[in-house]
């Protein structure tokens, strides 16, 4: 069960034209970075990804329609991002799972050494 649970860095208004409808003003970029998680952890990937929306033709334009110019403003949003350094983070239901383990591994090694034979 791995929960991809992405978080949003900068969003930003563009002036460009909207390559469907060429209406300017109505194009928004929102910068994302990738997360996922599960019960045992979280794990926020290095990986940014970029979508723009144009809320007058409520279409998503994605990168084969980009111009030069939506390029352009888009790789001079990304500069001023600073993303979240990659990290992996462990919750703590990982930890009682890993201390069950250890104690787990530590008595079956007691047991098969003897220990607890008498
Ligand atoms: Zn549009």
């Amino acid at each position: 069960m791995l929960s991809t649970n992405d978080f949003t860095l900068k969003e930003a208004r563009l002036s460009n034209n909207c390559p469907e409808c060429y209406s300017n003003d109505s194009m928004e970029i929102v910068f994302k970075q990738k997360q996922k998680e599960n019960v045992f952890y979280k794990f926020v990937s290095p990986e940014i990804f970029s979508e723009i929306t144009c809320y007058n033709c409520n279409t998503k334009i994605f990168p084969v329609m980009w111009t030069d110019d939506i390029e352009n403003v888009v790789s001079y949003h990304k500069r001023g991002i600073q993303p979240q350094s990659k990290s992996i983070k462990l919750k703590p239901f990982a930890w009682a799972f890993i201390i069950f383990d250890i104690l787990l591994v530590t008595g079956i090694v007691l047991y098969v050494s003897g220990v607890f034979s008498k």
